[in-house]
């Protein structure tokens, strides 16, 4: 299923007839509260007879609705950095120490607040002296509790898989602020469309990845080539913090990163999730 967030808040399933308003599945939904949707997904399985039937009502055109992120407040957005060999070669002479991957570094955390949605634009501070990238990436979408778990049992608590373009405003020789606090400014996780159910990809490394800047292409990549692939990620991530449904995991950038600007367009594409188009803007505050 794929299950999006749309105008109030509101949870819909898309189908190919459009949007199918199944909010009030969940007990106690009251519009414009994002967090709901982490409540929606923990108990997505117990609810799913009744969503189902729901979704087989009439639908509202997607055109006629504003998509916001699928997972609007996540407790936590955890994102893997240097995850592809190709993108870790193109970053040497970023100031990268090393040779240091996803499998040495573990995660990084990005403000929750940097998160917007498919219909909204990148927002660029204006900083003409700093160089801010894009990064197409596949993120996870936590739904059950994961505490310890084994690489082996790490997919059970998957909800689902999302798009997610971890956007980043690079290093200089001198400035070098903290990973997360440049990776973080409002509209700096832009995700979306929508979160395509598991038991649709039952083997993430099956995923690909394309991204597009203006019309050309960009990232080209397959999830097989992770260097920590998506069980793994949850499994060492729940030993440091219990990962709580709706936790978003964005799983790292494929080689082709590049500097955007003010009137770039971006867009990326999973097959088995969907497509998600951002402007790039100026920031008007
Ligand atoms: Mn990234």
């Amino acid at each position: 299923m794929r299950v999006a967030v749309f105008d109030e808040q509101r949870i819909g399933i898309v189908r190919e007839d459009g949007i199918h308003d199944v909010s009030d599945v969940l007990p106690g939904w009251t519009p414009n509260s994002p967090w709901l949707v982490n409540a929606f997904i923990e108990r997505f399985d117990e609810l799913r007879p009744v969503i189902e039937q729901r979704a087989d009502g009439p639908a509202l055109a997607l055109d006629r609705v504003r998509l916001c992120p699928p997972v609007p407040r996540p407790m936590n957005l955890l994102a893997a950095p240097l995850n592809y060999r190709a993108h870790r070669a193109e970053m040497t002479g970023h100031l990268t120490s090393g040779n240091d991957t996803a499998d040495g570094l573990g995660f990084f955390l990005k403000a929750v607040g940097s998160i917007s949605g498919p219909a909204d634009p990148v927002l660029l501070p204006d900083r003409p002296d700093r160089r801010f990238d894009f990064e197409g990436e596949v993120a996870i979408v936590i739904g059950r509790r994961a505490v310890a778990v084994s690489a082996k049992t790490a997919l059970d608590h998957v909800f689902g898989y999302t798009i997610l373009f971890d956007m980043t405003m690079r290093m200089t020789e001198t400035d070098r602020e903290e990973r997360s606090m440049r990776k973080s400014f409002a509209t700096f996780s832009p995700m979306g469309p929508w979160t395509v159910t598991r038991d649709e990809i039952p083997r993430p490394e099956t995923l690909a990845l394309r991204v597009w800047q203006n019309g050309e292409l960009r990232q080209d990549a397959r999830l097989k080539d992770l260097i920590v692939d998506v069980p793994e990620l949850i499994a060492r991530a729940s030993a440091v913090l219990p990962l709580e449904p709706g936790d978003v995991y964005t799983t790292g950038s494929p080689a082709g990163v590049g500097q955007i600007t003010v009137g770039d367009v971006i867009e990326a594409e999973c097959p088995a999730i969907g497509r998600m188009r951002i402007d790039v803007a100026a920031r008007p505050w």
